[in-house]
This record gives structure tokens, C-alpha cells and sequence, in this order.
């Protein structure tokens, strides 16, 4: 388990791109079918943009047109964390990663069976560690 990153808003601002810092540190989703991984089926680990903690394996990616990278389960539970979000009128599940608070997207129901859990990450949240051929 990582451990916890804790850096200045200051820290961020210069370690982030704009379009990362505001998704990353200011909740912002990027547009649909804008991201880098929307339809990347390369094998390997998503990590952390902000922190490089592992998050989500490329075995758990799935298509799910929404227009996001989209997931049925993170590396390990413990490597995100769920936090309730009444922005935009709207009661979503936030997805946070667990090791630097970052943003990363929201959890949905509506996944493939069996376990039906959609994880909708934005691109610009994320990095691909991709697998040594
Ligand atoms: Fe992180």
C-alpha cells in the first residue's frame, strides 16, 4: 500500500498539467471521447497521474461507449476510495485515489455482469504502466 502523498496546492499546480490539476484536484470531468485511453487495449497497470499509485489492471478495461476508460474493479479495493457527491443535482459515487485524495471519476451499477460495477475514469486522471513484452 502506498504511502499516503501529501503536497501543496502550490506543489500540484507545478507538478500537473492544467487540464490534469483540474480534474485531478478540482473534480473536473473531461469531455467524452477526448481521452488518451478511451480506446487503448494495451496491457498493463493505470496508474495514478497525480501519485503513480497503481489503480486499475488493463484486464478489468472494458468498452463501454460512454466515452470514458472504463473499468469493472480497481488493482485492489483499498486503492481507491468511494465518497458520496451531490454536485450538479445529481447523487454520483466518487471515485478517489486512496493514496493522494486525487479525483478519478465515479462508480456506476450499471457494469457487465457479474459484479455490474462500472468504474468511469477520466484519461487525463491516469497513466499507463504498460507490460515489458
Ligand atoms: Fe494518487
Amino acid at each position: 500500500m502506498a504511502e499516503r502523498v501529501v503536497h501543496s496546492d502550490e506543489q500540484w499546480r507545478a507538478s500537473l498539467t492544467p487540464e490534469q490539476y483540474a480534474v485531478l484536484r478540482c473534480s473536473d470531468t473531461e469531455p467524452p471521447f477526448s481521452g488518451k485511453y478511451v480506446n487503448c487495449h494495451d496491457d498493463g497497470t493505470y496508474r495514478c497521474a497525480a501519485c503513480g499509485a497503481a489503480l486499475f489492471s488493463s484486464d478489468a478495461k472494458f468498452d463501454s461507449g460512454t466515452g470514458w476508460p472504463s473499468f469493472t474493479e480497481p488493482v485492489l479495493a483499498e486503492a481507491v476510495e468511494l465518497r458520496e457527491d451531490r454536485s450538479h443535482g445529481l447523487v454520483r459515487t466518487e471515485v478517489v485515489c486512496r493514496a493522494c485524495g486525487s479525483h478519478l471519476g465515479h462508480v456506476f451499477d450499471d457494469g457487465p455482469q457479474p459484479s455490474g460495477t462500472r468504474y468511469c475514469i477520466n484519461s487525463l486522471s491516469l497513466e499507463l504502466d504498460p507490460l515489458d513484452a
